[in-house]
């Protein structure tokens, strides 16, 4: 086991339930007609989401999300699982909420949490580039009201104009979901619908531009990540596009699987272990931050 995180935001021995049930009695008189307060309950007491949890509690980073659609189809996407025996972890939201509700949650949140972090792009919706409208918005309404929070997008990066349109509203940071920097790989886990690898790597380099933090949120599995093809693919990448973060992200995807789809996409030669391919990341890339959550913009460095 390698810990990349020492930061205690999802140790669910920290979330009390007792107290996630007076936060949500709480919001609830704060927030009585906001239907994505409503939805957030379900994520935290049905689903046990600990970010839906973190939003009760009143710490760290407080979800925000907005889609009912994506444009890719990820093996192991975990809110829309279609013709396969896997079922999804959770379900996709059904509505798209107001820029008013999206404003609400995430100034709740703002207004009584140190360093908050409120993050578009959850485990329970599509990709919130295609919800893009309502959130330019609530954006725009949280940043006429406070300058403080950061303001944070999960997202596949599949549409750098739409990308732009959220950077002008005043989003802050996008941490970008990548399984593979091998396009056949990509393409072979992610099967997306109307955009390619390299519209993700233009929203990389447009975030890059725009002096905005980029985290990788890195699907990672053992086998497949640590093969010398791969290691030597996520150097060049990483000398091409100076991003700030790479989160280590689990897989949450039958490995065996997996790993049978990435060998037929893009052939690799044996792994030489997940400890050493950090390693060799860490020693050849010194600025790169190493981790598994959003750091709100104060630990940015
Ligand atoms: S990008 Fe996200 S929502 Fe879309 S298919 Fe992949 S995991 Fe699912």
């Amino acid at each position: 086991m390698i810990r990349v995180d020492a930061e205690p935001r999802q140790d669910l021995r920290r979330m009390n339930i007792d107290a996630v049930n007076a936060g949500v009695v709480r919001m609830r008189s704060q927030l009585p007609d906001n239907r994505l307060r409503a939805h957030l309950e379900r994520c935290a007491l049905t689903y046990g989401c600990p970010a839906g949890k973190n939003f009760f509690l009143g710490r760290y980073e407080a979800p925000l999300p907005t889609s009912r659609r994506c444009n890719a189809r990820c093996l192991g996407c975990i809110s829309l699982q279609t013709d396969t025996e896997i079922c999804s972890s959770q379900n996709r939201i059904d509505f798209t909420p107001t820029p008013d509700e999206i404003a609400d949650v995430a100034l709740a949140h703002i207004g009584r949490v140190k360093q908050a972090v409120v993050s578009f792009g959850q485990g329970c919706e599509g990709d919130p580039l295609l919800a893009a409208e309502a959130s330019v918005s609530a954006i725009r309404q949280i940043r006429s009201q406070t300058a403080r929070g950061t303001i944070n997008m999960n997202t596949n990066g599949s549409l750098p104009v739409v990308m732009e349109s959220l950077f002008d509203a005043g989003l802050d940071s996008i941490r970008v979901s990548i399984n593979s920097v091998r396009p056949e790989a990509y393409a072979a886990y992610f099967r997306p619908g109307g955009y390619a690898f390299s519209d993700v790597l233009e929203t990389i380099a447009l975030a890059l531009e725009r002096k905005k933090f980029v985290a990788m949120n890195y699907l990672h599995c053992p086998g497949v990540t640590d093969t010398p093809q791969e290691m030597a693919a996520l150097e060049a990448f990483l000398r091409r596009h100076p991003i700030h973060m790479i989160q280590w992200r689990n897989l949450n995807y039958d490995p065996v699987r997996y790993a049978a789809a990435m060998q037929a996409a893009a052939p690799a030669d044996p792994p030489v272990g997940m400890r050493r391919c950090i390693g060799r990341i860490r020693k050849r890339f010194p600025h790169l931050i190493h981790g598994y959550f959003n750091p709100p913009k104060e630990k940015w460095g």
